[in-house]
């Protein structure tokens, strides 16, 4: 087997395609050997060899030896030097490489083959002792470090002693005797902590330094990015080791990083920062203040040092062609690393640069319009996620953060506000025009009125799907849930956090994008959602198959939907309608009820409601397919639930206060979610769908009169399991309905159909089609719950275990649990379709927002998806992607 491949002198034996193999750093490097540019020869041990490393008991393969030792004759042959020869040193580095870039994540190991002896004829090479005993110290530092795991503050105490001693505090002011008592005394620390001297042999250098690379793919930085970026362990990461160019050397000699245009605006202008006189590793440690690069850049920043475009100009021209050639090569945005020795220019990295969302849509677009990629190219580069940060006023990334606490970022967007912790009060001051954030230990459904009224909501409990995160992502407000360590104390009128206390009143910023809570006010920018975006955005549509719809029962999230780009409503939840102040009265005078008729009495009242919030949502949705879903919780959770609650319910609404109390107890049930909620509401009181669905059609041939585009209504069922539950259901609709139309006058179609939400409904989906259902919503929030027994609920407080465990890679209420509960949407798909072909297929469930579930329901053939108002243009980009 092939374990290293080289490359430098003008050529290499590997090439960008190869990157699975040779890690992006190495085949990067191998290309840009290729096509000629000015790379330290070197060469890369393959991520194969790293997985033979982890499969063999961290066994290095047989072969490995000796391919390193030809690739290091053939760096020592293109360079003339040797390695750990004393007069004509070769020095290395050793760098990681792994197939997605995981910066900062793994080990490097600098200036490798310096010792005693080969430290002099650095000396001798470069003229410069000073410069040598310099690397050598911070070889001894770097290596004792990564591979000889020693603290490195040992090293800088030891350093900074010196610097005391010397009456000096920078490092420039030291000269060659200085550094060279320095390494004395950093070799004697080594010694003292190891119990052996530190090692003098280039090879044993060489080989812990790989050894090194290899074990910090495992370390927990490394582990942790990969779960967050899911990055398979499996992968392995690859080991470059590379002849050493010096931008230490004077004043000629430079290093730097730069990308091909402006990552965070994306503006077609070279951008970076460089140092003169200084490694690599000082840029990005933030020693000394980088400059700019260009002398455009230099003059807006008003920085005082000269751009490399003035210090260096001939090599600056260099670098520019070089930063050109290789973006028209790649055919994408270059994020570079350079270092220029002694004038000589070199590249040490290439790759495509990480962007904002504002940069990849502009350079997404710029270079389609440009004809150096394709539309449906641009389309792809585009992550759909990233768009989030577009959508909502976000945080100015240059303001200052005063981070109070984390929670999770349930509803993306910042808000800043005043705390309070009252869903009323929010509702009081919101309407006078205040700005509040609403802080709460979890949110339910009496507080939407506060949630509205509120900017932003911060929850103590829940997760990524509780209450507070679903009816915040659907109303758009920004919400930072499940912020464990806020504790909150409604009755004192404060939250106490890390020890500071914030009262109500005081302002407080939250983003909900990352899940921080902030103290104070904090500058924020505007979302903007023309030019490239709406460029983009076409372009996506004209790919996609899937349908994008959105979950939106109020007037304004309906018209959000529209201006995103919604082609109709897929999940209209009318007890949200329910909970209206007005109408609550109504309905807890409906579940007080003795009999049917008192429930018919009071549903009368809520009907005209009903309607007329139905006709506001059609006239809105201008002829766009609507999907109403019928009635859904359990009734207790309309009623109030302390006693002191109930008393004010009572007093205000003058219900009989032990009625209500009675009526509550009876409605208490102890597993609610599996209870007496979904459409057995409707078997059991078939009163309330009647309701329903008479308002429906009623509003539905309000606007056919009008001469207004109708909408052919869709009624859906929620939580059916059965085929016979579907059949009645059906009949009740059917019934309803033909008497509605048969008053109105008026010919108008609508569909029945049911959510797929209980296992038993996907597996006997072939029942509910001939039942008469004519689609199918797969409501996957409630699928995944029944489909794994996990509470929506309550997972909060232990997925976080189980996805640090790396049991479950995501959490399965955020993005679909393909295998499980995706088989069950399958098998409901291919045998509903079996019965009625033209079943249509839609999903509303949370996952409906999500990309990677987006990609799935394309596999699976679904008709649309429907997500929150503010995921449409996230959810029409990765329908798009997902039908390239
Ligand atoms: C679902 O269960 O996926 C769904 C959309 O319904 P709800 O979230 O209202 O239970
Ligand atoms: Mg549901």
């Amino acid at each position: 087997t092939r374990w290293v491949y080289s490359f430098g002198g003008g050529g290499a034996d590997g090439e960008a395609g190869m990157k699975n193999l040779l890690g992006g750093k190495g085949a990067n490097l191998a290309e840009m050997a290729k096509l000629g540019l000015p790379v330290p020869p070197g060469f890369t041990v393959t991520t194969e060899a790293c997985v033979h490393y982890y499969a063999n008991g961290k066994q290095y393969p047989a072969e490995l030896a000796e391919q390193v030792n030809a690739g290091l004759a053939k760096v020592e042959q293109i360079t003339g030097k040797t390695f750990g020869d004393t007069a004509n040193p070769l020095l290395v580095s050793v760098r990681s490489g792994a197939r997605a870039s995981m910066p900062g994540m793994m080990d490097t190991v600098l200036n490798l083959g310096l010792n005693d002896e080969t430290v002099s004829g650095l000396a001798k090479l470069s003229g410069d002792e000073r410069f040598a005993f310099d690397s050598y110290r911070r070889f001894i530092q770097m290596y004792s470090n990564v591979v000889l795991d020693l603290d490195h503050h040992m090293f800088e105490e030891i350093l900074d002693d010196h610097k005391d001693s010397l009456g000096v505090s920078v490092d420039t002011a030291l000269t060659a005797d200085n550094w060279k008592a320095v390494v004395a005394d950093y070799k004697t620390a080594v010694a003292r902590e190891l119990g052996r001297p530190f090692p003098q042999d280039p090879q044993e250098q060489l080989w812990g330094a790989i050894g090194a690379v290899f074990a910090s793919w495992m370390n927990d930085r490394a582990k942790f990015y990969r779960r967050m970026h899911d990055i398979p362990e499996a992968w392995g990461t690859a080991v470059n080791i590379q002849s050493m160019v010096f931008g230490n050397m004077g004043d000629s000699s430079a290093t730097g990083v730069a990308f091909t245009r402006n990552p965070s605006t994306g503006d077609n202008r070279l951008y970076g920062e460089f140092l003169i006189n200084a490694q690599g590793e000082d840029v990005v440690a933030g020693i000394r203040t980088p400059q700019s690069l260009t002398k455009v850049a230099r003059e807006e920043m008003g920085d005082v040092a000269p751009s490399m475009e003035e210090a260096l100009p001939e090599v600056f021209g260099q670098f520019r062609d070089v930063a050109i050639k290789l973006e028209a090569h790649y055919r994408d945005m270059q994020d570079v690393e350079f270092t220029v020795e002694q004038g000589r220019l070199w590249m040490l990295q290439t790759r495509n640069g990480k962007r904002t969302a504002k940069a990849a849509l502009k350079i997404a677009v710029e270079m389609a319009e440009g004809g150096v990629i394709t539309r449906e190219e641009a389309v792809a580069r585009v992550e759909p996620a990233a768009l989030d940060q577009l959508l909502h006023p976000t945080i100015d990334p240059s303001a200052e953060r005063d981070v109070v606490a984390k929670g999770l970022p349930a509803s993306p967007g910042a808000a800043t506000g005043k705390v309070v912790f009252d869903a009323d009060e929010a509702e009081k001051l919101g309407s006078a025009g205040e700005a509040v954030i609403l802080v709460r230990e979890e949110t339910s459904p009496e507080d939407i009125h506060g949630m509205h009224a509120a900017r932003g909501i911060i929850t103590a409990r829940g997760g990524m799907t509780s209450h507070a995160a679903v009816v915040a992502r659907g109303m758009g407000r920004p919400c930072v849930s499940g912020a464990g360590e806020i504790g909150i104390y409604p009755k004192e009128g404060l939250f106490r956090v890390r020890g500071r206390e914030f009262k109500a009143g005081d302002i407080v910023t939250i983003d909900g994008s990352t899940g921080e809570v902030l103290s104070g006010s904090v500058k924020m920018i505007e979302p903007e959602l023309t030019g490239d975006f709406a460029q983009l955005m076409e372009w996506a549509d004209g790919v996609r198959r899937l349908k994008v719809r959105a979950n939106a029962e109020t007037p304004l999230d309906a018209k959000t939907a529209r201006g995103f780009g919604a082609e109709g409503i897929g999940l209209c939840r009318t007890e949200h309608m329910f909970f209206d102040d007005t109408r609550i009265a109504a309905v807890r005078e409906m579940i007080l009820a003795d009999d049917e008729a008192g429930r018919r009495a009071a549903l009368a009242k809520i009907a005209p409601f009903q309607k007329a919030d139905f006709v506001e949502l059609f006239t809105i949705m201008e002829g766009l397919p609507v999907t109403v879903r019928l009635l859904d919780p359990p009734l207790h959770e309309f009623l109030p639930h302390s006693e002191a609650d109930l008393a004010a319910v009572a007093a205000a609404t003058g219900l009989d206060a032990a009625k209500l109390m009675r009526r509550a107890r009876e409605l208490h049930e102890t597993n609610p979610m599996l209870g007496h909620r979904g459409c057995r509401l409707g078997v059991s009181y078939p009163e309330i769908y009647e309701m329903q669905v008479r308002a429906i059609i009623e509003a539905a041939c309000e606007i056919a009169k009008s001469g207004k585009p109708a909408p052919v209504p869709e009624i859906m069922h929620p939580l059916v399991a059965k085929g016979e539950e579907m059949k009645f259901l059906r009949a009740l609709t059917d019934r309803t309905a033909k008497a509605v139309l048969a008053e109105q006058g008026v010919e108008l179609e609508y569909q029945v159909g049911t959510m797929i939400e209980l296992p038993r409904a996907a597996l006997r989906a072939a029942d509910l089609a001939e039942a008469g259902a004519e689609f199918f919503s797969f409501g996957t929030n409630d699928l995944t719950q029944t489909t794994f027994g996990i509470s929506r609920d309550d997972a909060g407080k232990f997925l976080g275990a189980y996805i640090d465990k790396g049991i479950f890679e995501k959490d399965p209420f955020v993005s679909l649990d393909q295998e499980g509960v995706g088989d069950l949407v399958r098998i409901a798909a291919e045998r509903g379709r079996a019965v009625k072909s033209g079943l249509k297929l839609g999903i509303c469930g949370e996952h409906g927002g999500d990309p990677a579930s987006i990609q799935f329901c394309e596999q699976v053939g679904l008709d649309y998806v429907s997500c929150s108002p503010f995921r449409v243009p996230i959810a029409r980009l990765a329908a798009a992607q997902a039908a390239l």
